[in-house]
C-alpha cells in the first residue's frame, strides 16, 4: 500500500493538523512509519486478500497464513465475493493505483484496495480496514472520497459507491456519491490540500491527528502540549470532569510523543549512534525449532540417542472454549452443552478515545 505525504490516506491528518504536511516533508526519506510492525502486518493482510480475489491463493491458505487475524480477513473476503457476484459485468481491479491528477496539484496518488468498474456508468471503491480502531464512516471518509473522485475521473463514472469494510468488527459502512457529492468532495479535498501546502499552516495537535504522524518525535507543538501536561500538577482529585477530559486528551498525545522519542533513540543506537546515558542491551535468547524440523525427525533422533521420545511433544492441553466451539459447530444442542461448562468473565473495562484508524 502506498502512503504518500499528500495521498488520500493522509488527507484526514492534513485536515486536522494542516501544518503536519510540512513537518513530515522535512523528515529523512527513510523515516519509519508510526507503529512499523502494525503497518507491515496490515500490508501483508491486504496483499493476502488481494491474492485470493485474484485467485492466486486459496481462501483456506490465506486464512491459515492470517492466523489470529483470519476472522478479519474472512470478513473482507466475504464482502468482496458478494460485491463481485452482484456486479458480474464489472471489471475487477485489486490494489488499484488511483491518479489524483484531477485534484489540487499537491494531492498525490494512492492505492485503492478493490475497485469494481462498469465504465461510463458506475464504480464501487472498497477499502479494507484491519485495525482495531473505528475508522471514519464512508460518508465522511476523506480517503475514500479522494479514491471516488479519482476513479470517477479515470473511468468517467457519474456515480461511485464507496465502502469501508471493518474486518475485525464484521461491519461495513457504505455511501453513494453522485455527481454533486463528487464535486463537493473534490472541492473539500482541494481546500485541505491548499491549506496544508502553505508553509505557515498551523500545527494542531490532537490524539486523532498525531497518532499516525511520522513527525511525532520532532514536532514542537506536540512537545509543547506534553510539557504543559507535565506542568499541570498531580492534584488529580481536584480536577473537574472537564479538566480531566482535557488532560486525558493531552495524556494520550504525550504518550504518542514519548513513544516516538523512544523509537528514535532505539533507531539511533541500533545504527551505532550515541544517546548519552542509554545503551541497547541484548534481548532474551529464545530458541525455536527450525521451520523444516518434523516430529518424525526428532523421534528418529531420540531413538538414535536413546533418549525419551515423550519429551518431544508437550503434554496435551485443553483448547479454549472458543476453539472447541468453533471445531464442534454451532448446533444449539452442542452450544447449550458447552455453555454449561464455560465460565464467562469480562476483562476490566478499557479506557479508550473515540479516535479512528487511518
Ligand atoms: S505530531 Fe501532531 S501536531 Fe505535530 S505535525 Fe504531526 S499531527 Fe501535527
Amino acid at each position: 500500500m502506498e502512503h504518500s505525504l499528500m495521498g488520500p490516506s493522509s488527507l484526514e491528518r492534513r485536515m486536522l493538523c494542516p501544518g503536519s504536511y510540512h513537518q513530515e516533508v522535512q523528515l529523512p526519506p527513510d523515516q519509519e512509519a508510526s507503529f512499523p510492525e502494525l503497518a507491515a502486518q496490515n500490508t501483508e493482510l491486504h496483499e493476502m486478500i488481494g491474492q485470493v480475489i485474484l485467485s492466486n491463493m486459496t481462501t483456506e491458505d490465506a486464512l491459515e497464513a492470517a492466523g489470529d487475524h483470519s476472522g478479519a480477513v474472512l470478513s473482507c473476503l466475504r464482502y468482496a465475493q458478494v460485491m463481485i457476484e452482484r456486479n458480474p459485468h464489472a471489471l475487477v481491479n485489486v490494489e488499484h493505483r488511483v491518479d489524483c491528477g484531477g485534484m489540487h496539484h499537491s494531492v498525490q496518488r494512492g492505492t485503492a484496495d478493490l475497485v469494481l468498474v462498469e465504465a461510463f456508468h458506475r464504480a464501487i471503491v472498497v477499502d479494507w480496514k484491519l485495525g482495531y480502531r473505528q475508522p471514519a464512516p464512508a460518508e465522511s471518509n476523506l480517503q475514500l472520497a479522494a479514491y471516488a473522485v479519482a476513479v470517477s475521473d479515470e473511468f468517467e463514472t457519474p456515480e461511485v459507491a464507496i465502502a469501508v469494510v471493518m474486518g475485525r468488527m464484521g461491519r461495513v459502512s457504505q455511501a453513494l456519491l453522485g455527481p454533486d457529492q463528487l464535486d463537493d468532495a473534490r472541492e473539500r479535498i482541494n481546500g485541505i490540500a491548499e491549506r496544508a501546502s502553505n508553509p505557515m499552516a498551523p500545527l494542531r495537535p490532537s490524539a486523532d491527528a498525531c497518532r499516525y504522524c511520522k513527525a511525532k518525535a520532532t514536532c514542537p507543538a506536540l512537545a509543547e502540549v506534553t510539557f504543559q501536561a507535565l506542568e499541570s500538577g498531580a492534584d488529580v482529585e481536584g480536577w473537574t470532569p472537564v479538566q480531566l477530559a482535557q488532560l486525558l486528551g493531552v495524556a494520550y498525545m504525550a504518550a504518542e510523543w514519548a513513544g516516538a522519542v523512544k523509537s528514535e533513540a532505539y533507531k539511533r543506537l541500533s545504527m551505532g549512534g550515541q544517546v548519552p546515558g542509554y545503551q541497547l542491551v541484548e534481548g532474551n535468547r529464545r530458541k525455536s525449532w527450525k521451520d523444516d524440523v518434523t516430529v518424525e525427525q526428532l523421534e528418529e533422533l531420540a531413538e538414535e540417542l536413546k533418549k525419551d521420545k515423550d519429551a518431544i511433544l508437550s503434554p496435551r492441553k485443553l483448547a479454549s472454549p472458543a476453539a472447541v466451539g468453533k471445531a464442534w459447530g454451532r448446533a444449539k444442542k452442542t452450544q447449550a452443552a458447552l455453555e454449561e461448562l464455560i465460565d464467562t468473565r469480562r476483562d476490566r473495562a478499557r479506557l479508550e478515545t473515540t479516535t479512528r484508524e487511518e
